[in-house]
């Protein structure tokens, strides 16, 4: 399998837009004009080998896509989640791939229509509102940055510092980052966060209203982490208010397209490949995936990360999106999840395509 295909296409490109420019730079003299039809003829081949190899990668993504989709589909491992009660009547065999390059090419494979809660995934993107508002500084300071090595609900990692040093893609971090949206009244606050979401969707989304009923009826966990989080002062009110709206942004509806758009507004610097919108701050974008790559599959975050290189989120949904920077984003949905609250075929999917494709941004071609 070759590796390096998506540079390829960088390098291709560039060299055409350099012959480009060198023919424009020539000024019409008659001596030029045997120069100047070589230089056209070179241009002709260099676009020509262009489209080749972007045939080329196009196959070689749906290659790697319908790979990872027949060797997991029967894979029986995982359990779906059941803290909350309707997460665990959700279809187990939904299992769809999508991938979207910033370019706005779109992969699939499997089941692109089925929706399912968003859970977690949500947190960057809440992450991300708060930063575009208040700067990378806000989260830092109030929030923290590092992993905490405890499952995504800690209430010891809370306890451990006084609700400092944790991160945003934690439930204590994410009810705190969901507190910090502006917005005068809850209904301005929860427009603000869904139509945010839907800017990276490309579409408006709306809220599995059951998924929503459900954990409300039973998060007296996450509302007894949100006190925690008011007591230490990190929330600065209304911790149930906060508490209501992180288990609201949870529950919205997304299929696996709407999940890799918004991977790859994500891979496209903040802007929507699809609608060509500036979902988010693109300053905000490398800070945003740092915190994936440190927190994103919670205590397994370091295991996923020695595998792929990618900064990715998982939901106990079922859902994981994954980041290649400047190549593209890719989700996966099957809601059985392993002991760390990860889709176990989601997982396995991701990392099978993005080695084939060369998607780690770590693996880097020496100097010749
Ligand atoms: N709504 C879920 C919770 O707070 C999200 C957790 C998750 O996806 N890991 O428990």
């Amino acid at each position: 399998m070759r590796r390096f295909l998506f540079s390829d296409i960088a390098v291709i490109a560039a060299t055409s837009l350099i012959v480009t420019v060198v023919q424009a730079a020539t000024p019409p003299a008659k001596a030029d004009v045997a120069v100047a039809v070589e230089v056209e003829v070179e241009v002709e081949v260099e676009v020509e080998v262009e489209v080749e190899v972007e045939v080329e990668v196009e196959v070689e993504v749906e290659v790697a896509l319908s790979a990872a989709y027949a060797k997991y589909k029967d894979l029986q491992e995982g359990a779906n989640a059941d803290y909350i009660p309707a997460l665990a009547k959700v279809d187990s065999n939904i299992f769809g791939i999508a991938l979207v390059t910033p370019k706005g090419q779109i992969f699939s494979a499997g089941d692109i229509t089925s929706e399912v809660s968003i859970q977690s995934i949500s947190k960057v993107f809440t992450l991300a509102l708060v930063m575009d508002e208040r700067g990378p500084e806000a989260i830092s300071q109030n929030v923290g940055v590092d992993a905490t090595g405890q499952a995504f609900n800690s209430i010891v990692a809370v306890e451990q510092y006084k609700g400092a040093e944790m991160n945003p893609l934690v439930n204590a971090g994410a009810i705190t980052a969901t507190s910090m949206v502006s917005g005068s009244s809850r209904e301005e606050i929860w427009t603000r966060i869904l139509n945010y979401y839907g800017d990276f969707a490309g579409r408006e989304l709306s809220v599995n209203k059951e998924v929503f009923d459900s954990e409300a009826a039973t998060n007296r966990r996450n509302q007894a982490i949100a006190q925690l989080m008011y007591a230490y002062g990190h929330i600065k009110d209304n911790p149930a208010q906060a508490t209501d709206i992180y288990t609201e942004q949870c529950a919205v509806n997304v299929n696996v397209l709407d999940l890799a758009t918004m991977a790859a507004t994500l891979a496209n610097g903040g802007k929507n490949p699809l609608t060509g919108k500036q979902a988010m701050d693109i300053e905000n974008v490398p800070e945003v995936l740092a915190v994936m790559a440190t927190a994103g599959l919670y205590d397994d975050s370091g295991k996923w990360l020695y595998l792929t290189g990618l900064p990715a989120k998982s939901g106990v949904g079922g859902g994981i999106i994954a980041v290649s920077p400047g190549r593209f984003g890719i989700a996966v949905i099957s809601p059985p999840l392993d002991a760390a609250g990860n889709s176990v075929r989601a997982q396995k999917a991701i990392a099978d395509i993005s080695n084939a494709l060369g998607g780690n941004p770590y693996v880097v071609k020496p100097t010749e």
